[in-house]
């Protein structure tokens, strides 16, 4: 078997980041959606029906431009961050963001015009292929269309969207930049960026250093906090606004459609997780314990814990193929053929190097009908386990190559789906594999400390952007203000069990200034029990289950979350069954972990 670490870019375009190849394609998708365009403006459904052959050609073109603006972005995106030295990649980037900012108007058109087709010609249209196919995202987009204004309107929107919405999302940055934090290491003081902060404060091993860093992480925060609260403000203000006019009255039914899941189904999950924090809280008290403290400070939850010293178990990159390969095969052939193909086709880049961007993620090649992988693997069992996670991305997009790009577009809440199931099958085994029992408690304190984080955290972020919307309808809602919602919705998630919360969380996490799409948090914790729910049925069902997994993951664009659940579950998400199965995984996690730190406090 080869080993190689470096991924394949050359058979996508050759020739690097200044490929020409790779120019002459961008130059016909330019083309090509200025033609559409032009098509989909003088679009007339009533003289198209009953066959429809100029949508059909118009979903066609719009099909080619997608999977080519995925394939040449996956390929430029990739080029830079295996080396953010290469400027022309990042030009190529920006060049292809460009190019792809006009497909919305595209897009907004098509919604629009969709709209406009009489009833009795849409159900024959949804019944004929190649539409039948794509009957429920059609469905949702012309359901979309019906909710937009004018579009005049629209477009001025859009337009002022430009310098409102997405000027506050940049001013965001802008100030972010501006935030240094002071942090003492060995008598000398030195300011940190947030970036280098954030990471040492989750990242440290000494309690005491987290301690005070957390208290000048907030100083910091906080002295700029006013410039945060005037841009949270209009930027929540400006979308609140677009609502109105649009004669949208829930600020949570966007997030909720754009998730295509109830609002009953989040209440039942948040529900059944609060239910079940008891048990979690023990953990975290644990966790203190282990720490030779009384209560976790906010910083202190992700951290490693102390267990003393180990000799961790490491990895070759070979036989971290051979790990996730032969544990893949254990549920799934077509999972483990998959893996095998990219490794031995690179996808994978993985070489630990100079000049690479941190993290990991997997990004899709729609022509090829591959992904490729980016991550950088220094052989420990978490690098296994990322290695795994984006696999099961790319598995994901496997299993979805021969679907048309209408049934591709999976939203944020199942998106983690493939990628949890696939860590969770690696990393169950790793914790097997340790090397020591110290090693075993670090690799479960980790992973139970993400589903604290999970059903914490992410709560509260959930509950503090929830009661700021409230707010902010009646008006401005200052930094005390925002401070106070937000230490109130920490303590309120965390059962009040941290003795030190973070009350300007609102200004330093960058989720709530995403201009994209607002309650930027719990389709992650959704995604993680939706997942970890699907485990828990794939243990109990072994390779028997494989194929109705795999049929799961294929109609994830393709119908309600509720509606995929109970095909291919049997489960009914408005009820707390199958969220207390997900979080049984979990409980299971934290008796064993409780068992053996018992006579190490
Ligand atoms: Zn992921």
């Amino acid at each position: 078997m080869t080993a190689s670490q470096n991924w394949n870019m050359d058979s996508v375009f050759s020739g690097g980041s200044h490929s020409e190849a790779l120019q002459s394609r961008i130059k016909e998708l330019d083309t090509l959606i200025k033609e559409t365009l032009t098509q989909i403006s003088e679009w007339q459904p009533s003289k198209d029906h009953p066959e429809f052959n100029e949508l059909a050609s118009f979903l066609k073109k719009r099909e080619t431009i997608g999977n080519g603006l995925s394939e040449a972005g996956t390929f430029a995106r990739g080029l830079f961050s295996a080396n953010t030295k290469d400027l022309q990649a990042a030009k190529v980037v920006n060049q292809l963001s460009t190019v792809a900012s006009q497909m919305s108007e595209v897009e907004t058109l098509f919604m629009k015009k969709l709209k406009d087709v009489p009833e009795n010609e849409w159900e024959t249209l949804v019944a004929t292929e190649p539409f039948k196919q794509s009957a429920f995202p059609l469905q949702e987009k012309r359901e979309k269309g019906q909710k937009l204004l004018s579009e005049k309107e629209e477009k001025i929107i859009q337009k002022l969207s430009l310098d409102g919405l997405n000027g506050f999302g940049n001013m965001y940055q802008t100030i972010v930049n501006s935030v240094n934090v002071p942090f003492e290491e060995d008598g000398k003081i030195t300011y940190l960026s947030a970036g280098q902060a954030a990471n040492k404060l989750t990242g440290s091993e000494d309690p005491a250093v987290r301690a005070r860093l957390l208290k000048d992480w907030e100083i910091a925060w906080k002295e700029k906090a006013p410039l945060f609260s005037d841009t949270l403000n209009h930027l929540a203000g400006f979308r609140l606004q677009t609502y109105d006019l649009r004669d949208e009255k829930d600020f949570l039914n966007p997030p909720l459609e754009y998730n295509r899941m109830k609002e009953e189904t989040l209440n039942t999950m948040w529900d059944t997780i609060t239910d079940n924090k008891p048990k979690v809280v023990e953990f975290l008290n644990r966790k203190a314990a282990l720490m030779g403290k009384d209560k976790l400070n906010w910083a202190d939850v992700t951290a490693p814990v102390s267990v003393g010293d180990y000799e961790p178990k490491t990895y070759s990159f070979e036989e971290a193929q051979n790990f996730v390969t032969t544990h893949f095969g254990t549920f799934s052939q077509e999972m483990q053929d998959m893996a095998q193909r990219a490794f031995d086709e690179g996808w994978v880049e993985a070489e630990d190097k100079e000049g690479k961007r941190p993290g990991a993620y997997c990004s899709n090649l729609p022509e090829s009908k591959q992904s490729r992988i980016f991550m950088t693997f220094s052989g420990s069992a978490n690098n296994v386990s990322t290695l795994a996670h984006e696999l099961g991305h790319a598995y994901h997009s496997h299993v979805m190559r021969d679907l048309p790009a209408l049934n591709r577009s999976y939203a944020m809440n199942v998106a983690e789906t493939a990628s949890t199931f696939a860590e969770m099958l690696i990393s169950d085994a790793t914790v097997e594999a340790a090397a020591s029992e110290e090693e075993k408690i670090a690799l479960l304190d980790s992973k139970i400390s993400r589903a604290a984080i999970m059903f914490m955290n992410i709560h509260s972020r959930f509950l503090f952007e929830k009661r700021f919307y409230e707010a902010r309808q009646n008006g401005l809602v200052n930094e005390e203000e925002l401070s106070t919602i937000m230490e109130e919705a920490q303590k309120e998630a965390f059962l009040d069990s941290l003795d030190t919360y973070h009350p300007t969380f609102w200004a330093s996490k960058l989720h709530f200034y995403i201009t994209g799409i607002s309650f930027y948090n719990f389709p992650y914790t959704f995604g993680f029990l939706f997942s970890l729910g699907i485990y828990s049925k794939a243990k109990q069902e072994g390779q028997s289950f494989s194929d109705d997994y795999r049929n799961l993951l294929r109609d994830t664009a393709s119908m309600t979350t509720e509606e995929l659940a109970e095909k291919h579950l049997a489960v009914d998400l408005t009820q707390p069954d199958f969220w207390q199965s997900a979080i049984d995984e979990i409980l299971t996690d934290i008796d064993e972990y409780l068992a053996l730190t018992a006579d190490r406090i």
